[in-house]
């Protein structure tokens, strides 16, 4: 089969691969068994290196609905099901998914390996909290039910271990009611990082909360943000009809890249000071569809060739609450003087750490910024990893392209445990990517 060029959300790292895209549980299996070295792979929109490897395993044909149990909100499907697909679905009949990343175009099996979260994380958790089990085809061949109760350990090592325990065919969770497909967002204007801090502790008890933050500005108004504290709107607030909900494609997209340089240090404070000024008030609510509470991205299609061929990289880390006020502000100034301005920064509250080996999420607040791939985010998101390091945060596997080992090593104490256990069911590493070699997990 001919390679080809293969590269994460963020177009860094590339590399050239052979594709397979089983379309049944069988042919899985007798793939995995003639390629050798081979990585899961869902829609590709991890940023990094995580779903890349000389053989890749695409989960696209993979995509039916098994069960919609309506009655109890349980919803089955193979692995490859878009959360796109799933939302025509589960929206009509009055459901919505219990967690949500910033994008609706990933796949179930892909939520499952990074364990995702969303701006809830704080009040429900990661994905996996919400899975009641899912089917794995392990490196010999066998298919594993794994759920809390059934092979625990393997159920708790796969939720966040980025497609190295095998390959999920099927799963099984629990969606979350709704009465309208709307959301009561409520605005609040921050002007330093400070405030936005204070109003996230504060708003804990907003069901979804999340802060966008200008990089932009400095001094006392380093950290300015929009707080967006959300609540799903019931029927008394707002009259709609969810039997006629369709999810809207996206409806602009960047069919080339653009040059390296579009995305500089002034285009992004330009946009910055206009996003933050077209909001008046200091606190207002409005009524807005979920689509663009939860994925403002998706309506720009391949959005991610704004910065260019070379490509970009997401720097998401999460620091604990103890010293986060200060160990913020730290990384904050850190990243205002090496003047590489991050289009997007987004500021989220998480709650405590759940029992997956290398889920992501623990107790404190995290920060996710966007930096174009040159010779000087590199320094600077290296000096990030040792500040973060010190103050005994991490970094998240599904945006890497570029983590310090020593960092990943000393932020994920369950390294070890999920090792060992890897060269148990996996004792010839059929399964790896460049991002488990690059790390030392394989
Ligand atoms: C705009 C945008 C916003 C995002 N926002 C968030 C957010 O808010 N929160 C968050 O948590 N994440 C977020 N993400 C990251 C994204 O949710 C995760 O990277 C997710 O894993 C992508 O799923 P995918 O189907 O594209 O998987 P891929 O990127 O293809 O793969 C990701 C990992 O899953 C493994 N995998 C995929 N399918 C299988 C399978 N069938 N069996 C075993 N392993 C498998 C792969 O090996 C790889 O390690 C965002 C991404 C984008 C592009």
């Amino acid at each position: 089969m001919m390679k080809r060029e293969m590269a994460g959300w963020g177009n860094f790292p590339k590399t050239k691969a052979e594709v397979e895209k089983p379309d049944s549980e069988n042919e899985v299996r007798s793939l995995q068994k003639s390629v050798g070295i081979h990585i899961p792979r869902g829609a590709g929109r991890s940023y990094g290196d995580s779903s890349l490897s000389s053989t890749i395993l695409e989960s696209a044909k993979l995509n039916q609905t098994l069960i919609f149990d309506s009655e109890n909100g349980i919803y089955t499907c193979q692995s490859g099901k878009m959360l796109n697909v799933i939302l025509d679905e589960i929206v009509p009949r009055g459901y919505f998914l219990p967690v949500t990343p910033g994008t609706k175009f990933i796949t179930v099996g892909g939520a499952i390996a990074a364990d995702i979260h969303g701006k809830n994380h704080h009040v429900d958790g990661c994905f996996s909290q919400h899975l009641l089990w899912f089917n794995l085809m392990m490196a010999d061949g066998s298919v594993k039910k794994c759920s809390r109760t059934e092979n625990p350990e393997l159920f708790w090592a796969t939720c966040g271990g980025m497609g190295l325990t095998g390959f999920i065919l099927e799963a099984s969770f629990q969606l979350k009611k709704i009465e309208t497909s709307k959301i009561v967002n409520r605005t609040i204007k921050c002007e330093n990082l400070d405030k936005v801090i204070t109003n996230l502790l504060e708003h804990e008890n907003y069901t979804y909360s999340v802060a966008w933050i200008d990089c932009g500005t400095s001094g006392k108004n380093l950290g300015r943000s929009l707080l967006y504290l959300g609540e799903h709107a019931n029927k008394a607030e707002v009259a709609d009809d969810l039997s006629r909900y369709k999810t809207p494609s996206p409806i602009i997209g960047l069919p080339f890249n653009l040059p390296n340089w579009t995305l500089n240090k002034w285009t992004v404070k330009a946009f910055n000071a206009l996003y933050y000024g077209k909001v008046r008030r200091k606190d207002s609510t409005a009524i807005v569809g979920f689509e663009p509470y939860f994925y403002p991205l998706d309506i720009a299609n391949k959005w991610n060739r704004l910065y260019g061929s070379n490509g970009f990289a997401q720097y998401q880390f999460v620091i604990p609450m103890e010293g986060a006020r200060e160990g913020m502000n730290r990384i904050m100034q850190e990243i205002v003087k090496s003047g590489e301005s991050s289009f997007l920064a987004v500021l989220k509250l998480f709650g405590e750490q759940n029992e997956g080996w290398l889920s992501f999420p623990k107790r404190g607040l995290q920060l996710a910024l966007d930096f174009p791939i040159n010779r000087k985010s590199l320094e600077l998101m290296n000096r990030l990893d040792d500040m973060v390091m010190d103050m005994n945060g991490r970094s998240y596997l599904a945006k890497d392209s570029r983590m310090k080992r020593e960092f990943f090593e000393s932020s994920y104490p369950k390294l070890p445990q999920f090792k060992q256990l890897l060269s148990e069911i996996d004792p010839n590493g059929k399964f790896r990517s460049l991002q488990s070699d690059r790390l030392g997990i394989t």
